[in-house]
Order: C-alpha cells, then structure tokens, then sequence
C-alpha cells in the first residue's frame, strides 16, 4: 500500500491515497475527483411503495459510510439521491388504496426518513422527488429524440439501443446478436431481456398521468435518475452508487440516456454494494426471510446494532444476517460504548505513556489505511479493537496516564464520525419512531401463550382477568383482536 500526499482531497496531511473499486473498470483505482476536494455523488433512492428492507438499508448504510469517509478526509461532498415516487407498483397499489399517488407515497416518504434518522444517515445535499422533476425528464427525452436516439409506438417514447454502440459496456452483455426493435415495457426485466426500453410510457386509461410535449403519460424509471444527475450534479458526476441488482438494466440505461444526451462519460467510479443474505438465502417475501427495519426494532433490535453490522462488513462483500451478527454487533456497540465512559470516567495518573500516545497514532493510521483501501470497513474495525483491547489492558495495569486520555478519545472520534454507533440513544430514536423500548421481550411464542391465558379466562368468563390481560399486553404494543366466534388474533402495533 502506497502513502502518498493526497493531490486531490481537501486535506493537506500525509494520508494514505483512496481507493475504490469501479464496476465499469472491474479494477480498483486511485480516487480523484473531477473538481479537486470536491466529491459530486449520486445515489438511487428507494421506491417507495412499501417499507425499505434490511437489503436496501446495508445499500444505505454503505452509501453513508461513503459520504462520511469522504467528509472526513476534507472533501465538499454533494450528494444527490432521489425518490422514485411513480412506477408500476405504486400505480397499481395506490389505486387498489384508493388514493392518489402521492397521498400514498408521502406515508413510505415519512417511514423511510424516520427509518434514516434512526440508522443515523445523514440527509444527502438534495434528496429530489420524481415525480417533482417531470419537466427535466422530459427535456432529457427530447434532448434524446433530437439527436435520434429514440421512437414512438402507440404514444409511448422508446431508447433505441442499436443506436448506442457502447451498450452493455458496465454490465458487461453482448447485445451483439440481438433483435433490434423489439421492446419491453416494464422497468425491471434481465439481461436475456435486453432491449429497447420506455423512457416514456404512454397514458392508459385510469392511470395517474402527466400532459406534456411529448404526450400524455409518465416517465419510465431509468429516466428519472438520469435527468436528475445531471441537472443537480452536471454532466459528469465522480461517484454513481447503488445495488449491485440495479447494475443491469438501470445503470446500463442510465448510462445510455446521458451519454448519448451530452456526449461525455457519465460516471467516474460505479460503487456497488453486494446483497445482503438473511441465513444464507437471498431475502424474499416469499421465503419469509423478508424484515423491514421496524419489523427488527420491533423485536428488541437496536439501531446501533444493526447500522454496526451493516457498516462492519466491507461493501463488496456479500453480508449475512442473522440473529446471531446482530447480537455479536450489538455486544461490539456495547464493547465500544463501555470503552469510552470508562476513560471519561477514571482517574488516572498524571503525566502521559509515550507507548499509549504511540499506539494511538497506529490505530488512527491503520483505521483510515483501512477505510482508503475501498472502503474495508472490516479492516478498519479490526484497528479500532486492538485500540481498544491494548488501552483496556494498560488500564488495568495502571500504566494509563491521564495524557493519554486525548489522542485516543481522539481515535476514537474518528471511528465515530464514520461508524456513527458511539452515542446511547437506542432508546430516544425507537421512542421517536413509536416504539417502546420496554416491550421487547415477548416473543411470538410468548404473546401465543398469554393469549391462550386470556382465551382459558374468557371462557371461564372471569372478564377481569382478561381485561387485565389485554391490557398489559397493549403496553407491550400487542393489539389483540376478537372475533365474533370466539377466537382471538393478535399484531404487533
Ligand atoms: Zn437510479
């Protein structure tokens, strides 16, 4: 590993120089931004027609470590990310609601924010709805048109992608003995099914739609973070993320609509970050595998642990998450915690160890020599523990000095501006989101057997015990709900 001055960051110490690994390149290179000690940054949002998932939030998370590495090495960073708020889930299921569009996608809006809150995700620099920015999409469409790279069929706007030589060129598909012409509707399809895609998808009867110059309708999904890119971050951004799932088609069509619009590269770096397993298996609803971040806090998880676990395992890395990484990661949070009261709590000696001030200075070099080599989160962690295994044990020892106390809360102030886990506030942000702290212990077995106590008290039609009995569950956020034939079923609030 090289150390070098950095040339490009706004800092003027000796650092080690960043690195990060380019989809596009398939190599891990030297990070240097267009603009120096400037970071232009785009990051594809959720769609919000439901609860984010714990596998969109390690996404999250990641794109936040990002940021806040990049912070801490003195760079400006704009980040964009936006909201897809129109698709065609959200159509068909604010429709079965009955409701409009954007009644229904504010409710995942507020959700996924507090969600953020909690993970403690800082706000990127613009957070751009779609649907707020149909003027700018249908620019880019015409933009596109005049230079040939589009057609009409039945009112909806296609991507010629014949016409774009370099498709395929992130993801890597030979799109070379494909049928030209054929086309495909729908946002999300694989790459067997490359095609000509809807950049404008043409207004259907009882569709939610917006009246433009070039029709009647509403955009397609690959549109949207195009020509927000490039209206908040210019023509060429440094650092593109996203899942490694949104690789093909999205980023591929991304790509194809901006570089065929302005004629110059799009993207510097493509940073993706791998999935997350839940047990070794890909998470699905229908596996039964599928957690929403409440669904988790709700079982007594706390934020901090789960943001430490996602954080802790290396973006590029597949993660699996399990019960038992979430305890381990909530024991390390503790570990860290219980670290830091305790040189803020002890007296120790006056005067200082070289040996401590030494060792502090190796943990803060080899935590962001760690941190630079693509974002190794692992790497860095495992600087932070010996921090904190040596210091313990020179406190026992009594050879920890009241000088020593500085340069390594000072390591670990830089741990935290990046980890973010450091200060105890589980509590204040589950409270924040409704959750009470104090009913977490009850698991469904143990919910499944009150109720049964309840239901043997109906029937014995001893109504104050089970009046007792519902209320104490309520405090602990289980609804119940009697029907009218006697039984009982129960959620969580
Ligand atoms: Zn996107």
């Amino acid at each position: 590993m090289s150390v070098q001055p950095t040339l490009s960051g706004g800092d003027r110490t000796t650092k080690t120089e960043i690195r990060f690994h380019d989809t596009m390149s398939g190599q891990t290179e030297p990070f240097v931004p267009l603009v120096p000690g400037e970071v232009h940054s785009y990051t594809c949002g959720p769609t919000v027609y439901d609860f984010a998932h714990i596998g969109n939030f390690r996404t999250f998370v990641f794109q936040d470590v990002l940021r806040r590495y990049l912070k801490s090495r003195g760079f400006r960073v704009i980040q964009v990310m936006n909201l897809t708020d129109v698709d065609d889930r959200i159509i068909q299921k604010s429709a079965a609601a009955g409701v409009s569009i954007r009644e229904y996608t504010d409710k995942y809006i507020q959700a996924y924010m507090d969600d953020r809150r909690a993970l403690n995700l800082e706000p990127p620099e613009y957070i751009a709805r779609a649907t707020e920015h149909i003027d700018d999409m249908v620019e880019l469409i015409q933009r596109l048109t005049a230079k040939g790279f589009t057609y009409t069929s039945e009112g909806s706007t296609y991507y010629r992608i014949a016409n774009f030589p370099a498709y395929g060129k992130l993801s890597k598909i030979d799109v070379a003995g494909m049928q030209t012409g054929t086309r495909v509707d729908m946002d999300r399809y694989d790459k067997d099914n490359a095609r000509d895609f809807a950049l404008w998808k043409a207004h259907k009867p009882g569709e939610h739609f917006w009246e433009t110059p070039i029709g009647p309708g509403r955009p397609g999904w690959h549109i949207e973070c195009a020509a927000m890119a490039l209206k908040y971050l210019g023509d060429t951004l440094d650092i593109h993320s996203g899942g490694v799932d949104l690789t093909f088609p999205h980023h591929e069509n991304e790509i194809a609509e901006s570089e065929a619009a302005t004629g110059k590269k799009f993207v510097r770096y493509w940073l993706h970050a791998e999935h997350l397993l839940i047990d070794h298996e890909k998470m699905s609803k229908s596996l039964g595998n599928f957690a929403t971040l409440r669904e988790l806090f709700s079982h007594g998880h706390k934020p901090s642990a789960i943001r430490f676990l996602l954080a802790s395992v290396p973006y590029r890395r597949q993660l699996n998450f399990t019960p038992e990484s979430l305890q381990g990661a909530a024991s390390s949070v503790e570990r860290l915690r219980n670290f830091v009261s305790r040189i803020r709590a002890e007296k120790f000696p006056e005067g200082s160890s070289p040996a401590i001030v030494e060792r502090a200075a190796k943990a803060k070099d080899e935590f962001d020599r760690g941190m630079a080599d693509d974002l190794n989160t692992a790497q860095a962690l495992a600087a932070i523990f010996d921090l904190v295994r040596d210091a313990n044990t020179a406190m026992d020892r009594g050879e920890f000095r009241k000088g020593d106390a500085a340069p390594v809360l000072e390591v670990m102030e830089m741990f935290d501006a990046i980890f973010a886990v450091l200060r105890d506030d589980d509590a204040e942000k589950l409270s924040a989101l409704g959750i009470s702290p104090n009913r977490h212990s009850l698991s469904d077995a143990e919910v499944d057997a009150i109720v049964a106590e309840r239901q043997a008290a109906r029937k014995r039609r001893d109504f104050a015990a089970s009046d007792r009995i519902r209320d104490q569950l309520a405090e602990r956020g289980i609804i119940l709900e009697d029907s009218r034939d006697g039984g009982v079923r129960w959620k969580r609030k």
